[in-house]
């Protein structure tokens, strides 16, 4: 049966993104983001296009992970409107933005999930769902997997490790095991495996304040152990470093970690990672339909720059393929060592 994990009750002290925003620039650091950019030749940041939507449908979720970036949980309310999820549509049918990533909490606990993924697909745009795994085994939710698999949407899948403890110490009893599964029941519908088109990603992140591996060791190690153990297949490993924002700043913090952690992360800085951060490619969209450089910021209340369209209802293509992307000490999260933007590795 599947555990609903209460793992971590949402505090105030830092559950505001202005505030989280307001410790960070307290950290002081040999040089600053936008600097670290200047050096690289990178700044101002500008996108490269606008190559994916992604749409945060909302922060509710069936889990309550301890690194949780975005404070999910069920107990918020956030969920996006219909309005918005119609505008997101319509952005869509009238731009060439060939991807849909979808995004929240648990996106398919939205009422109209299944609505937006038929409508992207019958647009012919490629679909993804960042699935947290546990929610296809909760009875209500048992369509998700043929469902995903009849409209041919990419999975990227977190899973903090490949060993029982080690997951179920960061995301709640029982989650290791759902997690399997959920992975297991994907692979038998042509999930990870070759020549099915059906893609499986995992996402994974250091339990700590350390980043995470070189992805060409943990990849093989995760293959070979999740073959193994349990049969499971996937077709890539993507190896995320953990944000210093939300849940994960506040155990810093609470810690005395913080300073020590965003120094680590601006030591690690990489010219060629922060070519390819993840902000240059994509437009973030709030539950509330409010635009953003990516999903990160989103959680601070960082939007895109105020000299263009600020929600989905004016989205402006050159506009915002020309804006001026914010950023803040928390970007250096995702230019760290082989960098982590929900893309992979990257080395330089
Ligand atoms: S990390 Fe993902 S699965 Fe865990 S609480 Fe946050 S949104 Fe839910
Ligand atoms: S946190 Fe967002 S804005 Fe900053 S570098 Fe990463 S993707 Fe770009």
């Amino acid at each position: 049966m599947t555990v609903l994990p209460t793992l971590h009750k949402r505090r105030h002290a830092l559950a505001d993104g202005r505030a989280q925003r307001t410790r960070l620039d307290q950290v002081p650091l040999e040089r600053s983001f936008p600097a670290a950019l200047a050096g690289a030749g990178l700044w101002p940041l500008r996108p490269t296009g606008i190559e994916t939507l992604q749409v945060n449908l909302g922060k509710r979720c069936n889990q309550t992970c301890r690194h949780c970036h975005v404070d999910a949980g069920p107990d918020r309310t956030e969920v996006m409107p219909t309005a918005v999820l119609d505008a997101c549509l319509e952005v869509l049918a009238a731009h060439d933005i060939p991807t849909l990533d979808i995004t929240g909490g648990a996106p398919e606990l939205h009422p109209e999930f299944r609505r937006l993924v038929t409508a992207a697909r019958a647009l012919g745009r490629h679909v993804i769902d960042r699935c947290n795994l546990t929610i296809t085994r909760l009875p209500n939710y048992r369509y998700l997997p043929a469902f995903l698999a009849d409209q041919g949407v990419e999975i990227i899948a977190s899973l903090p490790c490949y060993q029982e403890g080690n997951t179920d110490a960061q995301r709640g009893d029982g989650v290791f095991e759902d997690s399997i599964a959920a992975l297991r029941e994907l692979n038998a519908l042509g999930y990870g495996r070759p020549g099915s088109g059906l893609v499986l990603n995992l996402v994974t992140n250091p339990l700590g304040p350390v980043l995470p591996p070189a992805q060409e060791k943990a990849e093989p190690e995760w293959r070979a152990q999740l073959a193994k153990n349990y049969g499971v297949v996937f077709n890539r490993l993507l190896n995320l470093t953990n944000m210093p924002i939300s849940r994960f700043l506040e155990s810093l913090d609470d810690e005395g970690r913080t300073a020590a952690y965003l120094a680590k992360l601006e030591r690690a800085f990489n010219p060629a990672a922060a070519a390819q951060v993840m902000c240059r490619s994509l437009l973030s969209v709030g539950w509330d339909g409010r635009l953003y450089d990516c999903d990160f910021n989103q959680q601070l209340e960082l939007p895109v720059a105020s000299r263009v369209p600020r929600t989905i209802f004016e989205f402006e293509a050159a506009a915002l393929a020309g804006r001026e992307i914010a950023v803040a000490p928390h970007c250096f999260g995702c230019t760290a060592g082989a960098g982590s933007s929900c893309g992979g590795a990257l080395h330089g």
